[in-house]
């Protein structure tokens, strides 16, 4: 024990690498501050079992409050969070009706770091302590996100747009600078402190093949950046991709063939894949990020999860603001429960709770390459969590109150909960 240790007492839920929920009526959070600087559960489980390991440590006690991972946010555009509720005609006209003028003020520093400030508030009033999130084309963009986000101490991923065709003036790129860029901003902000950079190819049909294999290059000669892209959301995108790449099997497979396909590769949507689709993400341990509230608001599609299971597809959850929603992981986690219950146009299923949860944390955390960082609270991993009131809202309490078994609790929240659930943010 350190001067810097501390212990939670509260309810506890936490899960198994594995993805089981483990969930205790009396828990116990040990948390401590290691030597380089970031704070990491030390021990967690049952209060009866831990605390006479932990007698001299200060304990604050929280008896109705749940503890909980700080959940992962898999695919989010920061520059978008004023776009929220836009409407539009599909993809295709809201990119360019509404995404591309917002994101063309993100060249101006200033706009950057205040949209950013706000974006990261946001963030934390929902309890997401991490996420993948798209920048913009201009580098001003990805210094504010990131130096608001190490401002923090927040483990946050975040890049470059690259989209040197197909652009209106104003975000579109230049295609040598753009690599030149990306690359600076990798050597500035990749792996300081808790910080991780992503290469960001906007989606296939907004890049030349020479930038696709310029981002291909810089993922080869930089192993462990996230690759952050968009795949298959919606049937118009889908056809006008397979006409520009006409050699490849399917619009996924243009990214392999540029080497854009490895673990830390995450794509938003993969909703129109057939199995070799999926397969070919299995293979390369690629990343699908489901972003249920954006694919209904937009009508893009529904995201398979019996073909994603069945072919053994990382996936797990995300906002897609400012084609989602709604910042809040409840919000997104009860699209997710709809998405999987539709069954016209693929098999319908009912999520459980708890797996609707493992892959808004541990499980995003594991699609995402941060198995054991993060995601879980297992002892060692980093002290990013959660402290849910279960009696926010009077129909909660009331609800929560009836529940008989953690998978009712958990569906109490998902259903009912939103960023009043939040109570506290720890985060390492
Ligand atoms: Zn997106």
């Amino acid at each position: 024990m350190t001067a810097s240790t501390k212990a939670y007492r509260a309810r506890l839920l936490r899960f198994s690498p594995e993805g089981e929920a483990l969930f205790e009526e009396d828990g116990l959070l040990v948390v401590g501050t290691d030597a380089d600087g970031v704070q990491r559960v030390h021990d967690a489980g049952p209060y009866r079992d831990l605390a006479a390991r932990h007698a001299q440590v200060p304990v604050t006690c929280w008896p109705d409050r749940i503890i909980a991972p700080g959940f992962l946010d898999m695919h989010v555009h920061f520059p978008q969070t004023d776009i929220i509720g836009a409407p539009a005609e599909g993809l295709l006209p809201w990119l360019e009706n509404y995404t591309f003028p917002a994101e063309t003020r993100f060249a101006d520093a200033a706009h950057a770091a205040e949209v950013a400030a706000f974006f990261f508030d946001e963030l934390q009033r929902n309890g997401v302590t991490t996420a993948l999130t798209f920048c913009t084309s201009h580098p001003a963009s990805v210094d504010a996100f990131f130096g608001e986000a190490q401002h923090r101490g927040l483990r946050m991923m975040g890049g470059k747009v690259l989209q040197d065709r197909h652009s209106p003036d104003g975000v579109r790129d230049e295609t040598e600078q753009s690599l030149i860029d990306s690359e600076a901003l990798i050597r500035k902000w990749h792996n300081s402190g808790r910080l991780g950079y992503a290469i960001t190819p906007r989606f296939a049909p907004t890049s030349t093949d020479a930038q696709l294999r310029g981002a291909g290059e810089l993922a080869a000669r930089y192993p462990d950046t996230w690759i952050h892209s968009h795949v298959a959301e919606n049937k118009d995108e889908v056809k006008w991709a397979r006409e520009l790449f006409p050699k490849a099997r399917s619009y996924l497979d243009v990214y392999t063939g540029f080497g854009l396909m490895r673990e830390r590769a995450v794509y938003a949507h993969c909703i129109h894949f057939d199995d070799a689709d999926r397969a070919l993400m299995r293979e390369t341990k690629t990343a699908a990020a489901v972003s249920p509230t954006s694919n209904l608001f937009l009508g893009s599609g529904f995201f398979d999860y019996e073909g994603a299971e069945r072919i053994g597809m990382r996936h797990g959850l995300a906002s897609d603001v400012g084609g989602g929603t709604s910042f809040s992981p409840f919000q997104t986690m009860l699209a997710a429960y709809y998405v999987g219950r539709e069954g016209q146009t693929k098999p319908g299923l009912s999520l459980a709770p708890s797996r609707l949860w493992w892959n808004h944390t541990g499980g995003a955390a594991q699609a995402l390459g941060l198995e054991g960082v993060v995601g879980t609270l297992q002892a060692g991993t980093e002290a990013d969590f959660v402290v849910l009131n279960p009696a926010a809202t009077p129909l909660l309490a009331r609800k929560t109150a009836l529940a008989d078994s953690l998978e009712e609790l958990l569906f109490a929240l998902i259903v009912l909960g939103d960023d009043r659930l939040v109570e506290h943010v720890f985060t390492a």
